[in-house]
């Protein structure tokens, strides 16, 4: 499965990515229902990763405060056509912290998970749908991101966005 590769000018077009992502998503709802999806967002701090999960959850509809899961590692939306966990593991010490909350139980039908700093839950995090690379590009505001997505569910997300 090729990736699918963007280059954003500015956060604007983060928050239009995002949108984009939600209308995918809330057309996939019947299949997430039945299966759940997952997707793992890679990147530096500050590349962009809280900003475009933020994004997802305002084109789903969600109005109130989107915060970084940074300290509480789990925030999570409940949603009308499913549920949205939003992970960060960035402070996690050892990755048996995962088994050891639960955390497993976030992920599954009739829901949409999203994880920052996923190789900190590594091996016993579940697989990821879609990945999502972001990085950096020549200035402050410009970020390559590459999406990558190679299961069923996850290559009908991708045909919605293209
Ligand atoms: P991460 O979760 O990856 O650590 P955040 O989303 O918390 O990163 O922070 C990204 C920061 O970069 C925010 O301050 C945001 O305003 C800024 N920013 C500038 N340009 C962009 C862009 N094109 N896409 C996303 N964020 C951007
Ligand atoms: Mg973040």
């Amino acid at each position: 499965c090729a990736p699918l590769l963007k280059n954003l000018s500015d956060e604007h077009e983060m928050e239009l990515l995002g949108q984009d992502l939600a209308k995918g998503l809330d057309s996939l709802k019947d299949l997430i229902k039945e299966k759940g999806l997952t997707i793992r967002l890679n990147g530096d701090l500050g590349a962009g990763k809280t900003t475009l999960t933020r994004a997802i959850l305002r084109g789903l509809g969600y109005q109130r405060r989107v915060k970084s899961p940074t300290f509480s590692l789990l925030e999570i939306y409940k949603l009308e056509a499913f549920t949205l966990n939003h992970f960060d593991f960035y402070r996690f010490e050892t990755p048996e912290e995962f088994e050891d909350a639960g955390f497993r139980e976030n992920y599954g039908p009739g829901q949409v998970t999203i994880s920052e700093w996923t190789s900190k839950a590594e091996p016993f995090v579940p697989e990821a749908d879609v990945e999502i690379d972001i990085t950096q590009g020549a200035d402050e505001q410009t970020r390559e991101v590459k999406i990558s997505a190679c299961s069923e569910v996850a290559q009908n997300l991708l045909a919605k966005i293209k």
